[in-house]
This record gives structure tokens, C-alpha cells and sequence, in this order.
């Protein structure tokens, strides 16, 4: 496959370059080889695509929500007849399995698009009587959405803030991760293809400075992250000076708790699924596994005899089912982590060291007798990193969870209905899983409380972030005044 885009930047329905920009290798990480050079958008690229989406918002929102919609629809098929060359491509961009790109990343996409596209003629406002008099309430787009992208799910990422974002009517400029600039651009021609007017959907590349250039120009009227916490708490003051809407999707620690009474192999699935998935980088994984006591030991014997399982090799193979983490650098700050585990004096059950195999990979590794204060209990890792703890009742159990500045996700894995719900209820996390794990549907709100973020991604719920409510009084008869 050729993996270099015709040009660095897709704005206003054209691959466009400046090579006056920073720049951007891309690397597969399987290989560690050059795949693709970019380069970072200069002042005028960002000029370009900003002024692009402008002109053409105005021309997209005119359309009727039909309209609209179905272009939306249209690019969800093209996605999805594409699926395979659109998976060999994230894999090489993010060094993510083909097993996994090939059923996660553009289907997702793809899903998000559809349900998007299928919603747009249903954003409707709302008739208000006053006696004789009424108002009525039109939802509006907000105008300009920026989009910015982290390296795991760059397809998904670029689609699930372009789907709702252009339902509503808005245009987008979308900056992927530096790390993973490729699919992105992939989603910016088949939107173009489908029918959206030129400008509509833009992409360009950069790293965090192109992102900040990006949020604090006037022409901008909402900022969509997905990142960290310490650049979600940048982008959010920097959007604040503009008093700019904002979707932040940030990072977690979340807990994943198993009772006694669960189904072994269930809870054993649900915490591979919440810790090994995309060797680690997801966002919402349950890398705190607390275990009642009763089913601990069991748990690890299971656990470690089902990471036998493991497949590493090269992602593209479609029999490989671990891949390497996304660039040398991250795999470095994981096996930081890993090491402060060792030190602090968890016990390292498996896992910890990196094969002797090509790539940036990292076995995947279990901590046990982790305690609440040790810092790969406190911290995000985002890597292939579970920490396993053990509890006796409860009400521990769900204070422990809870003891986080973060508020991603959490999940329980009980036979125990009753108190699967009381604990879903008592969760201070934005999704939660009741005997399963890391899940995320388009047609179920994503996001986060806590740190981990502001607003909603997927479901009707997004709408709310990509519209604004005008309301219009109407009166019906002579209008009395006091002079
Ligand atoms: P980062 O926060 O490092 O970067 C996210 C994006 O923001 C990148 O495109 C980055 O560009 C850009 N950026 C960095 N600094 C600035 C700035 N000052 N202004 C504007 N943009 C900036 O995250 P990662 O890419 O490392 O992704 C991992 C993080 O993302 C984890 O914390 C993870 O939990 C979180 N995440 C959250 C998800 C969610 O839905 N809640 C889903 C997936 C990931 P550049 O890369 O060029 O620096």
C-alpha cells in the first residue's frame, strides 16, 4: 500500500501543501520505518482552511437537514465498501492489530456517520404557546467546529466529531494527533465524495501548536478535544477566552470491579478487553481491577493463563491480535510506569518487559497487590498496564473506585442485578458497564465527569454540543407600552 498522501492537508475539497512547514515523519510502528513526511500546516494553511470552512458553513447550513443527511449516509457506505484499505492503513499508522482496525476503527466511523446522517432531519426546534401569543425555538449550528485528534483512534476520533458537527450544520477544520496524521485525511475525501460542498471538512496537520493557532482565532466558534488532561486543561482556557463551546474528551483511571458471585470467565474477558484492547491505549480502560478476595486468586491464575493467548507480530497479519504501542516515546513513558510499579512495591505477576521481537511492543503486564496510593494506582499509564487489588464488601469496594480525579468509565461484573445497578448508580464515572467492558455504541453518550472531560460524544446527546437554541417570541396582537 502507498501510505503517502497525495499532499499534507485536505481544505476545501483539495489535497493542498506548504512545505514551509515543520516536518512530520510518520512511522510504523511495527518497523519503526518512515511510512510518510508531512508537513505541519503554516499560518497560511491554517488561514486557509479556517477562511474554507467558514465560506462554506454558510452554503452546508442552507441545505435542508435531509440534504444534509444524506451525504452523511452516502460517505458511511463509501467507509464501509472501503473498510479493508482503510484498515491496513490505520494499522499502520497507529501499529494497532488489522484483527482489531478492521471491525473497530472505520466501521466505527462508519456507524457514527450513519447514525449522524440518520438523525440530521430529526434536529427540530420547539412550539412554545404563550395564550394567544407564541414562541418557537430554532437549533442553529454553531458555525466553525475545530477538531482535535489523539494517535489511538484517529479514524473514529475524526468521524465522531465530524458526524454530529456537520448534521447540525457546522463546518469542521480537524487536526489529527502528529503521531497518526493519515486516516484523517481519508475521512476528509469521502466526505467530499459523498456530496459535502468544498471546505465543509478540512483537514491539516501540525502538532499542540497548529492546535492552539486553531482555538483562539475569531473565526472559530467551538473547540472538540480528545487528549490528555494537562492539554485538555490548555485547550479549555484557551477556548474560554473566546467563551467558545467546548467537547472534552480526556483521560481516566477507571475502575473495573468483580464480586465474589461473578462469572469467572466473563470478569476475566471484561478486564482483557479493559486493559489489553489497542495494547493498552484506550481512554476509558479499567486499569484499576479491584477483586473481592473470594475470587482473587482464581482471577490471576485465569487471567495469566489466558494472556498465553497473546499473539505479537507484525499488526498486518490478520492472526496477530497484539500490537505495538504507538511510538517508541510512549512505550518509554509506559515502562516508566512499570518500573515506579516494581518500586513501590507491587507485585509484577506478569509481563514487564519488551519481547524480542521487531517493534515498539510491550508485554502485556499485571500488576497485583497494588495499593491505593501507589502511583500506577493514581495515574494514567495508556498502555498494556493492569493493576489488580483486593477488597472484602461493597461499600469499599465503590469508595475505592471512586477515589480519583478522574470520571471516565467504570464496570462491575456481579450475578447480583440489584446491586450491579446500585453500583452503576453510585459510579462517579460518565459510562458504566454492567458485566461487560468497553463497549462504546454510537447511540449511547460518551464522556467523562470529573477531569476526564466536558460534554458528550455520540447519541442525540451530542447534538446538544454541536447546536445552539435561538428563541423567537412571537405576539400576536397590539404590543402595549408604558409611554
Ligand atoms: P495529547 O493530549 O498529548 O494530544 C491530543 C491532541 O491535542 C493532539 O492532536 C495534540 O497535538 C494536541 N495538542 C497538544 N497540545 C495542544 C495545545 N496546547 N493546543 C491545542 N492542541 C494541542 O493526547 P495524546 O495524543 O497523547 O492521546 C492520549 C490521551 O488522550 C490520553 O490521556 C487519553 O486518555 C486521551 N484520550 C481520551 C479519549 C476520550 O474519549 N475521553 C479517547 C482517546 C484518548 P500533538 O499530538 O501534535 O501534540
Amino acid at each position: 500500500m502507498n501510505t503517502q498522501p497525495t499532499a499534507s492537508h485536505f481544505i476545501d475539497g483539495k489535497y493542498v501543501e506548504d512545505t514551509a512547514g515543520e516536518v512530520i515523519e510518520v512511522i510504523y510502528p511495527y518497523t519503526g520505518k518512515v511510512i510518510a513526511t508531512l508537513h505541519a500546516a503554516t499560518p497560511a494553511i491554517v488561514d486557509q482552511a479556517l477562511e474554507a470552512a467558514k465560506r462554506a458553513q454558510k452554503e452546508w447550513a442552507g441545505w435542508t437537514a435531509t440534504e444534509r443527511g444524506r451525504v452523511l449516509r452516502r460517505a458511511a457506505e463509501i467507509m464501509r465498501a472501503r473498510n479493508h484499505d482503510l484498515s491496513v492503513l490505520e494499522t499502520y499508522d497507529t501499529g494497532k492489530p488489522y484483527q482489531e482496525t478492521s471491525v473497530a476503527d472505520a466501521t466505527s466511523g462508519a456507524d457514527a456517520l450513519e447514525y449522524f446522517g440518520g438523525l440530521a432531519a430529526s434536529i427540530t426546534g420547539e412550539y412554545i404557546p404563550l395564550g394567544n401569543d407564541f414562541v418557537y425555538t430554532r437549533r442553529e449550528p454553531l458555525g466553525v467546529c475545530v477538531g482535535i485528534g489523539a494517535w489511538n483512534y484517529p479514524t473514529q476520533i475524526a468521524c465522531w466529531k465530524g458526524a454530529p458537527a456537520l448534521a447540525c450544520g457546522n463546518a469542521m477544520v480537524f487536526k489529527p494527533s502528529e503521531t497518526t496524521p493519515l486516516s484523517a485525511l481519508k475521512v476528509a475525501e469521502i466526505l467530499f465524495e459523498a456530496g459535502a460542498p468544498a471546505g465543509v471538512y478540512n483537514v491539516i496537520q501540525g502538532f499542540g501548536a497548529v492546535g492552539a493557532a486553531l482555538i483562539t482565532d475569531p473565526r472559530v466558534d467551538k473547540v472538540s478535544l480528545t487528549g490528555s488532561v494537562p492539554t485538555g486543561r490548555k485547550v479549555y482556557a484557551a477556548a474560554a477566552q473566546g467563551i467558545r463551546n467546548v467537547t472534552m474528551e480526556l483521560g481516566g483511571k477507571s475502575p473495573l470491579v468483580i464480586f465474589d458471585d461473578a462469572d469467572l470467565e466473563n470478569a476475566v474477558s471484561g478486564a482483557i478487553l479493559g486493559n489489553f484492547y489497542s495494547s493498552g491505549q484506550v481512554c476509558s480502560n479499567g486499569t484499576r481491577v479491584f477483586v473481592q478476595k473470594g475470587m482473587k486468586d482464581a482471577f490471576l491464575t485465569r487471567l495469566t493463563e489466558r494472556l498465553a493467548g497473546v499473539k505479537m507480530g507484525d499488526p498486518q497479519d490478520p492472526g496477530v491480535n497484539f500490537g505495538p504501542m504507538v511510538s517508541e516515546n510512549q512505550r518509554d513513558i509506559v515502562e516508566g510506569f512499570i518500573a515506579k510499579g516494581v518500586a513501590e512495591g507491587a507485585t509484577l505477576v506478569c509481563g514487564g518487559k519488551r519481547p524480542d521481537m521487531p517493534g515498539f511492543f510491550l508485554e502485556p503486564t499485571v500488576f497485583a497487590s497494588v495499593t491505593d496510593d501507589m502511583t500506577i494506582a493514581r495515574e494514567e499509564i495508556f498502555g498494556p498496564v493492569m493493576s489488580v487489588f483486593d477488597f472484602e464488601t461493597e461499600a469499599e469496594a465503590l469508595a475505592r473506585a471512586n477515589d480519583t480525579i478522574y470520571g471516565l468509565a467504570a464496570g462491575v461484573f456481579t450475578a447480583d442485578l440489584t446491586r450491579a445497578h446500585r453500583m452503576a448508580a453510585g459510579f462517579a464515572a460518565g459510562t458504566c458497564y454492567i458485566n461487560t467492558y468497553n463497549d462504546a455504541p454510537v447511540e449511547a453518550p460518551f464522556g467523562g465527569s470529573k477531569l476526564s472531560g466536558v460534554g458528550r460524544e455520540n447519541s442525540k446527546a451530542a447534538i446538544e454540543y454541536y447546536s445552539q437554541i435561538k428563541s423567537v417570541y412571537v405576539r400576536m396582537g397590539d404590543l402595549e407600552a408604558p409611554f
